[in-house]
């Protein structure tokens, strides 16, 4: 069970200050919610983690149900106790992967075009490594190669034994390339799935719908006509979401108005830093992406003043900490001369120290926008 709250609705945009409670503990909206794909946010602890002023993570359904497994995870007393996490957990439904080893594999795409042209997925393709059907996706495993079946039924299942606070109806997450007929085809699973979810769920946990449509405007505002009557406890958004910035955010304008808005709406793998702002603006209370933990094992520090990239030679005479301006315990206890070089060196402490900083920046700068939207200038 979860109770959420706005607190506040801005007058300057359609941004909002939020509070939700779960059993874990509250979490202040908008927020960012790192990604700890297999119970973990990639090489921090979970105390570190919360140090690094994170309120709510969000876990993976498909990877912890191939590995270590939900039973595994429920005998432990579920991924709380597991992960030993005192905080509010999300489990997504395994529909991204729909997307991400399938057609998304097969075209070398991420939710985003990039400039690949369009249209090269027509009704009725399949993607090579798995196939797609009415009742849900046939999947091989990545460990083993054992075929596995992820449909709706199934993943609200694992998502029961998992036990987050919040868990997500299965969906397909639609690849960019795809032609109007097969995201209206798509579509149609997506929601019959979203019905199939609800019904299928016995547990107390919360779970929000998501709404599909790609960038085509009709389709989108019918998805969240649809998901909006169903009773979900919260609203996603998901899928493609148009090439640029611009196309998000007339994604989020033609879709959450149709939402109760008395309940938390999320923007599924979405947050560049440069994004944030943008998507805040527009409604949105939650969004999940991995890019503080993903560049800083790239060695790419944000800072104030734009990003670094410790792999170039020059940091190894800098002697000044990552971000002047930021107060986490990275910035105060190291130079960017020994974490350039840790980073040039492969050193796994070296990945550590700019993901916990790039962390607790991405934290600090959406607390800075709660603190906008608080004093009414944005
Ligand atoms: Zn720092």
């Amino acid at each position: 069970m979860i109770e959420f709250k706005v607190l506040k609705e801005s007058k300057k945009s359609k941004a909002r200050l939020g509070a939700l409670k779960t059993k874990h503990g509250g979490v202040e909206t908008p927020c960012l919610v790192p990604v700890a794909t297999q119970g973990v946010v990639k090489t921090l602890t979970n105390k570190e983690v919360k140090e690094a002023k994170t309120q709510i993570l969000i876990a993976n359904t498909f990877h912890l149900h191939l590995r270590p497994t939900e039973e595994i995870i429920k005998k432990s007393g579920g991924i709380h106790k597991f992960m030993n996490c005192n905080m509010p957990i999300m489990t997504d439904s395994g529909g991204f992967q729909v997307f991400s080893f399938g057609f998304g594999r097969d075209f070398g795409v991420g939710k985003k075009l990039k400039g690949k042209s369009l249209n090269q997925i027509k009704e009725k393709s399949q993607p090579k490594s798995l196939k797609i059907t009415d009742e849900g996706v046939y999947f091989k495993s990545l460990i083993d190669g054992r075929k596995l079946f992820l449909g709706p039924k199934e993943s609200i299942k694992i998502q029961e034994s998992l036990g987050a606070d919040i868990i997500f109806a299965f969906d397909e997450c639609t690849p960019p390339l795809a032609t109007k007929e097969y995201i209206a085809s798509s579509l149609k699973k997506t929601h019959r799935w979203a019905e199939i979810c609800l019904k299928e769920k016995k547990s107390r946990q919360a779970i929000f719908g998501i709404i599909q449509g790609s960038k085509f405007k009709d389709l989108r505002q019918k998805s969240a006509k649809f998901i909006a009557s169903l009773g979900f406890d919260g609203w996603a958004v998901g899928g493609d979401l148009g090439e640029s910035k611009k196309t998000t955010a007339s994604i989020l304008n033609w879709t959450l108005p149709f939402l109760d808005k008395t309940k938390p709406r999320h923007l599924l793998g979405i947050g560049k830093l440069d994004d944030i702002e943008n998507i805040i603006k527009c409604g949105v209370d939650f969004f999940d992406c991995t890019v503080p933990t993903h560049y800083g094992r790239r060695g790419i520090a944000y800072t104030e003043s734009g990003v670094l990239n410790l792999n170039q030679s020059k940091f190894l005479k800098d002697k000044n900490p990552l971000d002047k301006k930021c107060s986490c315990w990275v910035c105060g206890e190291y130079r960017r001369n020994y974490i350039s070089h840790l980073i040039k060196a492969k050193e796994i402490t070296g990945l550590r120290l700019v993901s916990f900083h790039n962390l607790y920046f991405f934290n600090s700068f959406i607390e800075k926008i709660r603190e906008k939207i608080r004093n009414g200038k944005l």
